[in-house]
């Protein structure tokens, strides 16, 4: 050990002690680590959106797949440890594309019976440990955070499993919010006009960030300077927006739009101010509500995104929990929740009106997103483990996909848009998101059929990040009852 005084002899050792506690974080959670290996006799869910070929022998080698074809005339490298999978599925890592490392633990507590907060706004809980499990257990090898209120804490998060010190995917961390007075939220910013916009952005991309998100009282100057700012630094910006409507976003350059249009976009609301969030009951749904999806002003609205290249994430399970009698409940989601959460949630779930217009308004937005991928545009997916507290990170990320099926796609579209799509809004399509020789092993292991069956996609075995295998149902164990509290 080399040091020159007591006090750091003692700092390193300390240092020294940190590391190899944190080494082995991940360690226990690794259930197939060996150089060579086959997953023999699986079907295989390639992520293109293409029928699944069932009896395939899916060789990987040193983290990358080397290839795929009928177990039938496999020949194994000799050194290879062959995995006998009858009756299971791969298919690739999902590729989580609204994915916080926070929650919303004490939602019932913090936000009354008409939606208001009050001052210095909602807190919310960040999930640096539990996070991170969820996510990795349920499938997700890459993510964006889409999102921030602790950035110091998820870029270390980050950078610990980039140094395999902690279980959890790939994260894209994206920046604090942009966001503009007055927030809703105890945690975020507010901006004071585009040159601290700009500013912003330049001071976390320094620290890391690799994404950002404006939200829903940011203004059109601003928004403006931090898309600009983002892009000399090639990065994209996405929104969850309100001040400013869709269209404008999209001339000012914008990559992506957060949540679909029916509950967030304010193009058609009577009398919009400029660069003001209209009040709740006259802005989102209650616009889109009388909106046909087949009509001219969705048309054209779908056109222009289309035509200008801005992806549209879809975020149905946070949608869904604000949906009477949805979703069923499981019993894996509650032993996740502390105790306190579990409550929250539960008592949020029984507050929610019979005769909630949300039950139409999930189905229009599901229609939505349909009518935007048949004209072309491109569909990204995520939970956003916000709302009433009823999605948790993983777990969300299973459930947007089988509510892309009950909106309309096939489970293979479904599962395209939640693995290909992803990677090619990220950039890094040509190693994530399908399934084939040459590409990183980023994939699952599901017992059983999602391709025939979509809520088999919750019944994974085995999440291999670069051809390392980690134990879901262990990761899963790990985390009981940590929801909500870290
Ligand atoms: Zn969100």
């Amino acid at each position: 050990m080399r040091c020159l005084t007591l006090f750091s002899c003692i700092f390193v050792a300390a240092m020294t002690f940190a590391q190899t506690q944190n080494s082995t974080e991940a360690a226990p959670f690794v259930s197939v680590n060996v150089p060579i290996f086959v997953l023999n006799h699986v079907r295989v869910v390639d992520g293109t959106g293409t029928m699944a070929k069932e009896d395939q022998a899916v060789v990987i080698a040193n983290g990358m797949i080397r290839s795929i074809g009928p177990a039938a005339s496999l020949q194994p490298p000799a050194t290879a440890q062959v995995l006998e999978r009858t009756g299971y599925t791969v298919l690739p890592g999902i590729v989580g594309m609204h994915n916080h490392l926070f929650y919303t633990a004490s939602f019932s507590t913090q936000v009354g019976s008409h939606g208001e907060v009050t001052e210095p706004g909602l807190v919310v809980v960040n999930l640096p440990y539990s996070a991170p499990r969820l996510y990795l257990a349920a499938g997700v090898t890459t993510m964006r955070t889409t999102g921030s209120v602790e950035p110091y804490a998820d870029l270390k998060v980050k950078r610990r499993i980039e140094g395999d010190l902690i279980p959890g995917p790939k994260i894209d961390v994206t920046g604090p919010y942009l966001e503009g007075p007055p927030t809703r939220f105890a945690q975020m910013h507010e901006l004071t006009g585009p040159e601290e916009a700009r500013r912003l952005v330049d001071y976390w991309v320094a620290e890391g960030v690799t994404s950002f998100k404006a939200y829903m009282n940011i203004t059109r100057e601003e928004l403006g300077a931090a898309i600009e700012q983002a892009h000399s630094h090639k990065l994209k910006v996405t929104g969850h927006l309100c001040s400013v409507t869709w269209h404008e976003a999209i001339a000012l350059g914008i990559d992506d739009l957060e949540h679909g249009p029916v509950f967030s976009d304010s193009d058609f609301v009577a009398d919009k101010k400029p660069d003001l969030c209209p009040p709740a009951a006259a802005r989102g749904f209650n616009t889109w509500v009388n909106l046909d999806i087949n009509g001219a002003q969705v048309h054209d609205l779908i056109q222009d995104l289309v035509v200008h290249h801005v992806a549209v994430t879809s975020t149905l399970p946070v949608f869904e929990a604000g949906t009477p009698g949805r979703p069923k409940l499981q019993q894996r989601v509650l032993d996740a929740m502390s105790a306190e959460a579990a409550q929250s949630y539960l008592t949020a779930r029984a507050r929610i009106p019979l005769d909630s217009p949300r039950t139409a308004l999930l189905r229009k937005e599901m229609d939505f997103e349909v009518a935007f991928v048949k004209a072309g545009g491109l569909l990204l997916a995520g939970p956003d483990p916000t709302g009433n507290g009823g999605v948790l990170p993983g777990f969300g990320d299973q459930r947007e996909i089988e509510l892309l099926v009950e909106a309309g796609f096939t489970p293979v579209q479904a599962i395209q848009i939640a693995t290909e799509n992803g990677a090619t809004y990220l950039g890094p399509q040509d190693h994530i998101g399908t399934l084939a020789p040459g590409k990183q092993a980023d994939l699952v292991l599901v017992k059983g059929d999602p391709s025939k069956s979509i809520e088999e996609i919750e019944h994974v075995e085995t999440v291999f990040k670069a051809g390392i295998g980690y134990d879901s149902a262990k990761l899963i164990d790990s985390v009981h009852g940590q929801v909500g509290i870290r």
